[in-house]
């Protein structure tokens, strides 16, 4: 992003006088500083930013511009790259999992607060993070409403957690809990379970918690119904006065909720098949990877090379990556416009999360650009049927 400074207007201007053969990200920071406006007006406590959504320096830079002083980072990778584009940046290690090396990395880096979800890897930090320290306690529910759920790999159930966080205490750190109810979380009520348990696991603990963390896992817009991120902090908010005696202070880490509206991929139709079947120069190994996990895409948008949307009557079709990999075509049937031709493009809107930060090079494709734009014109539309 930063080796490209020039500044399109839309991606329409862009692909009409560049006509890129490659794969391109098009993202707009005034998209993405709207997305934080409407969290941090929205959400009741503080709004940090899960970098592994999408780690692209203008995303984070962009960011911090938009008053977002706190990153969720797993990784030393991802302390040095906030580091470096935002000193004075406060950080949370919420990978609960880490060697030695790490939280020594994450110490010399000033991390204020770690999450843990076991008594062997708080051990581990105890015996390197400074008291006083926050730790927030990982808990894990089997709550329905997620389209993948985090669950599974993190997270300790309600018993396991009362002992931890006694243990938080007793080693002299900062008591709080944690939970992620699993990515693209489309249902609030998903929140109020969590929120509930954790505090009960507090009175149980006889804890008072300095910090609730709500995790990420706030939705973007898919193109089917879904909750507004408002209603989740309505009940957000709304649970933790009813549950707790002493309200925590909250935090919230999305990635995808923040970042996925403001950037759109862009892939071209390398062939139409006989059988109807369109072959693009990108897919599941590329931006296009999370689209077999999360289910059928339908914010897609036919535009022919001139700039023109493509107008014909939706029809069925099934989409290809370019790897010689049969597994390389995405989930069932999206429909298009039916003049959809060879070195069309089509944008995919709403496209900032797990795109551009899972790619691979397979097979020899996945390179893409990232083109920064004024305007993004699929954003913030709410409808998959944008001329497509
Ligand atoms: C991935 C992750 C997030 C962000 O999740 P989204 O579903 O993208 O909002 C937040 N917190 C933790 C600990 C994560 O691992």
């Amino acid at each position: 992003m930063t080796t490209h400074p020039r500044i399109w207007e839309t991606e329409i201007d862009h692909l009409s006088q560049t006509r890129p053969e490659e794969p391109i990200l098009y993202f707009s920071p005034e998209t993405l500083a709207a997305t934080a406006h409407r969290f941090q007006a929205g959400f009741p406590g503080l709004v940090t930013y899960a970098v592994k959504a999408n780690d692209n320096p203008g995303v984070i830079e962009t960011l911090a511009q938009a008053g977002v002083t706190t990153f969720d980072v797993a990784s030393p990778y991802e302390i040095d790259l906030v580091r470096g584009l935002v000193p004075g940046a406060g950080l949370h290690y919420n990978n609960p999992v880490r060697s030695k090396s790490e939280i020594a990395a994450g110490i010399a880096a000033g991390v204020l607060s770690w999450s843990v979800d076991g008594l062997g890897e708080l051990a581990k930090l105890a015996a390197q993070v400074p008291k006083g320290a926050e730790v927030a306690v990982r808990l894990a529910l089997p709550v329905k409403g997620a389209s993948y759920d985090f669950g599974s790999k993190f997270g300790e159930g309600p018993e396991g957690c009362v002992e931890l966080l006694r243990e938080v205490v007793r080693l002299g750190y900062t008591p709080a809990m944690t939970f992620h109810p699993g990515t693209q979380c489309t249902n609030p009520a998903a929140w109020r379970r969590y929120i509930e348990t954790c505090a009960d696991i507090a009175r149980q603990a006889g804890v008072t918690l300095a910090r609730l963390n709500v995790g990420g896992g706030f939705p973007a817009d898919r193109g089917t119904a879904s909750a507004q991120i408002e209603e989740i902090f309505a009940m957000i908010a709304q649970t933790v006065r009813n549950a707790f005696d002493t309200a925590p202070a909250l935090v919230c880490e999305p990635g995808r909720g923040l970042v996925a509206e403001s950037c759109a991929a862009m892939v071209r139709v390398k062939s139409v098949r006989a059988c109807g079947g369109l072959f693009l120069n990108d897919g599941i190994y590329g931006l296009l990877a999370e689209i077999p996990i999360m289910g059928p895409y339908p914010r897609i948008r036919v535009i022919a090379p001139d700039g023109t949307p493509r107008d014909g009557d939706k029809t069925p079709r099934v989409l290809y990556g370019p790897t010689c990999d049969s597994l390389d075509r995405l989930p069932g049937e999206v429909l298009l416009a039916s003049d959809v031709a060879e070195d069309d493009y089509l944008i995919f809107d709403g496209m900032g999360a797990y795109s551009t930060a899972t790619n691979t090079r397979f097979n020899g494709y996945g390179a893409h650009r990232v083109v920064t734009l004024r305007r993004l014109n699929g954003a913030m539309s709410g409808h998959p049927a944008h001329g497509g």
